[in-house]
């Protein structure tokens, strides 16, 4: 067994203390970073790398720099901000959050594991990594990266998903009474840094002397990877972008329930597995104007690939005074998913 693990935090602390990666939620010099920061990124995250977070974190917080002013938005709002990183639910679930910390925890993260994991949107690992990070309680959050470390140091050698009770016993032998924030992002930044998930650096590796993996020369093969059986399913839809004589483009709200809840969609079919079951949208059947084929689209989503064909017609604005409109030179702005704003791209 493996007997290292203060030598593995004492080098990785000091580690830390010269190569911290410089994110803009945490504080300088080690100091602990802003709770607020942190809950913000931690719903930033989840599903989206930290390059593709950093920026959108800055205009996050320059636009929300408080806790008690993130909770006084509406969801349009903060939807149209999420555009662009994808998996909306998050946007939907951290705005629920905030009216909830506002109203009874007086706009204060709360600090307990009990009271964070009731949010919206908050699981095992981000409470314990508000905890840890935010407010340097003794956890240890185990993610992508600290778990690739762990399997490594202890060369397990069976996929990550089968050992996850293992990691976490393994996890609290690295928990830190005094330094549990800079602990826990050293482990991060050693994985994102160092013990990559292909081509680990081992020969400037501080541990490799504790490492199991690289003793065993299994530094390559360990984390195993899970044999991918399942193939992407494909759905079929028909999009149909008309825009009026004052450049303005057809839209309407999605559904509040389900996939893109509440964004801005131009009218398209119900997407179906079967292409003969495509339906023309029943906006569209009201319209009766020629439309012009642009050809078709893939997007991928986490669990299948959405096939589009695209359409592009033009009509008169006192036809369907009723509707929605969105300007041509402002969709890209709006509360629109990247999926729509694609398709209007093609379009037009
Ligand atoms: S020796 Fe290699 S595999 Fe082991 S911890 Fe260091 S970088 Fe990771």
């Amino acid at each position: 067994m493996f007997k290292h693990e203060t030598q593995v935090i004492k080098f990785l602390l000091q580690w830390y203390s010269v190569n911290a990666r410089n994110l803009p939620w945490r504080k300088k010099n080690l100091n602990l970073p802003d709770p607020y920061f942190v809950f913000v990124s931690e719903y930033m995250l989840q599903q989206t790398t930290v390059n593709t977070v950093k920026n959108k974190f800055n205009d996050f917080i320059l636009k929300w720099p408080s806790l008690n002013k993130l909770a006084q938005t509406s969801e349009p709002n903060i939807l149209k901000f999420w555009s662009g990183l994808g998996y909306y639910s998050r946007a939907r679930n951290l705005l629920k959050s905030a009216k909830i910390i506002h109203k009874n925890f007086k706009n204060n993260i709360p600090q307990t594991y009990d009271e964070l994991i009731q949010l919206p949107g908050i699981g095992d690992y981000t409470a314990k990594a508000i905890l840890g990070i935010g407010f340097n309680q003794s956890v240890m959050p185990l993610d992508a990266n600290i778990e690739r470390i762990l399997v490594r140091l202890y060369a397990i050698d069976k996929p990550i998903n089968k050992v996850k009770n293992k990691l976490k016993d393994l996890g609290k032998k690295f928990i830190s009474d005094k330094y549990s924030s800079n602990l826990i992002q050293s482990f991060m930044d050693y994985g994102s840094e160092i013990c990559l998930p292909r081509n680990p650096k081992c020969n400037i590796c501080g541990i490799n002397k504790f490492c199991q993996s690289y003793k065993k020369n299994l530094q390559q093969k360990i984390p195993l990877k899970l044999k991918k059986k399942t193939i992407k399913t494909i759905k079929y839809t028909r999009a149909y972008v008309i825009v009026n004589e004052k450049n303005e483009i057809l839209v309407r709200s999605r559904p509040n329930k389900g996939m893109l809840a509440s964004m801005l969609e131009v009218p398209n079919d119900v997407w179906v597995k079967n292409k003969k079951l495509l339906t023309t949208d029943h906006d569209i059947q009201k319209i009766k104007t020629k439309l012009q084929s642009k050809g078709s689209f893939e997007y991928s989503f986490s669990h299948f690939d959405l096939e589009t064909e695209i359409f592009y017609g033009n009509v008169k604005k006192a036809k369907l005074s009723k509707s929605n409109w969105i300007k041509k030179s402002s969709y890209s702005s709006s509360r629109m998913p990247t999926v729509m704003k694609k398709i209007v791209d093609i379009a037009i």
